[in-house]
């Protein structure tokens, strides 16, 4: 099942509780903008996408990622996720993704930065502070945002810091992205650990993704009293159920070793990670990982989405049935977009913001979230899970504002 005919069959589900029109959900159904292109670097050509989902409630808003399986399906269903995310976050941005098939780990640096400007040469037109603005996402960062602002202000002959963020300080970055994630997720599970597992001290975790999110996220717990006790790269993982050395691992991990090569535990594979018996799953790497292939095997009582879409619409069911609760991604993770949010605000006024100030503002957001999905859910414990309940908020915002706009009756 393509990733996309998750989003559709959830799409249904919400129109039978909402009660949507079809012309509702035709619109929802279908991106605005889907621009595409293929990148010629050194007699090489890649394909690249930019797709905005849905501009109602503002600008496109949303990562670009690097990775060789990137294709049009994932970066429409990306997309959407970042629309729904940024209206349930209540930010004034719609929803964009963009992507360039390669593998960034065997590729040099020189290449991937000519990779990156012919990005902006291809999409400049569709791209900008006021119509869609990129971020870091898989395999992207800093640096290569910074290639991107300096070829798109190259084009335009004019400076204009808000058209990407994620960048580095030097460039008008915020000091709080570089762990906007973890940071974000962090307060979503304290509030969850504390409502629903009663406690938020000595709980289990696993952890499937060592990349920005994962890693983060892993030293936090550890360092609040959480006991990891499994994590996981691309290559594997290791387990141990006394709890892992976490300090000493992200110290191998940023040495270059792979986690599943960490000294101390029993080396697993992802999918064992997946079915351990923990108090919390955090999913941190990719899409799909539980389907209805896994979904059973399950045995965390609650999930922590930190990727986006890494349970799909059959497995949510199933987990559903189980009494397993799920954090949706586009609550968990939306911490990124967030600090993105005050990144561009700054780059747009030229004022610089106390960064405890920000804190605090992204604690509030992330906390107001949890509460309102949390309160949405409590309305029909029986018959929605998390998802469902922050899609209704989303979704009916996005509705209002196209109505607002004349685009719906
Ligand atoms: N790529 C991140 C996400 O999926 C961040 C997007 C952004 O900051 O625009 O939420």
């Amino acid at each position: 099942m393509a990733t996309f005919d998750n989003i559709l069959s959830r799409l249904k589900d919400i129109q039978a509780i909402e009660g949507l029109s079809d012309e509702a959900v035709a619109l929802l159904s279908a991106p605005k903008r889907m621009a595409t292109a293929e990148l010629e670097v050194d007699g090489k050509t890649y394909p690249a996408w930019r797709i905005v989902f849905n501009d109602a409630c503002g600008p496109g808003k949303g990562g670009i990622r690097f990775h060789p399986d990137v294709c049009e399906d994932e970066v429409k269903s990306l997309s959407f996720w970042m629309a729904v995310k940024n209206s349930l976050a209540g930010l004034p941005y719609g929803g964009g993704k963009g992507g360039v098939k390669f593998d960034p780990k065997t590729t040099d640096k020189a290449t991937i930065e000519k990779i990156s400007r012919k990005y902006v040469g291809a999409f400049h037109e569709v791209l900008g502070q006021d119509i869609d603005i990129p971020a870091p996402d898989v395999y992207t960062n800093g640096q290569i945002m910074s290639w991107m602002l300096d070829e798109f202000e190259k084009i335009k002959g004019r400076h204009e810091p808000g058209m990407i963020t994620g960048k580095p300080l030097e460039l008008g970055g915020s000091a709080l992205r570089g762990d906007a994630t973890a940071r974000g997720g962090y307060i979503v599970i304290k509030e969850m650990a504390q409502r629903i597992l009663g406690a938020d001290k000595g709980l289990k975790v696993a952890i499937q993704g060592f990349g920005n999110a994962g890693l983060h996220i892993t030293r936090m717990l550890a360092a609040d009293g959480f006991s990891v006790v499994a994590a996981s790269d691309s290559q594997g993982g290791i387990y141990n159920p006394e709890g892992l050395d976490v300090a000493k691992l992200v110290e191998s991990k940023e040495q270059g070793i792979p986690v599943g090569d960490y000294a101390s535990g029993q080396k697993i594979s992802n999918q064992e990670l997946l079915e351990l018996p923990v108090d919390i799953l955090i999913l941190a790497a990719l899409e799909n990982q539980i389907t209805a292939a896994n979904a059973d095997k399950v045995q965390a009582r609650c999930i922590v989405e930190l990727a986006n879409g890494p349970i799909d619409y059959a497995a949510d069911k199933i987990l559903f049935s189980k009494k397993i609760m799920v954090v949706p991604d586009i609550l968990a993770n939306s911490g990124g977009v967030i600090v993105s949010y005050f990144e561009w605000c700054q780059n747009r006024t030229g004022n610089i913001l106390d960064d405890a100030y920000l804190t605090d503002l992204l604690y509030k957001k992330m906390k107001g979230s949890w509460e309102a999905v949390y309160a949405k859910q409590q309305e029909k414990p029986d018959q929605i899970d998390l998802r469902s309940a922050a899609y209704i908020i989303a979704l009916n915002r996005i509705l209002a504002a196209e109505k607002y706009r004349g685009h719906l009756s």
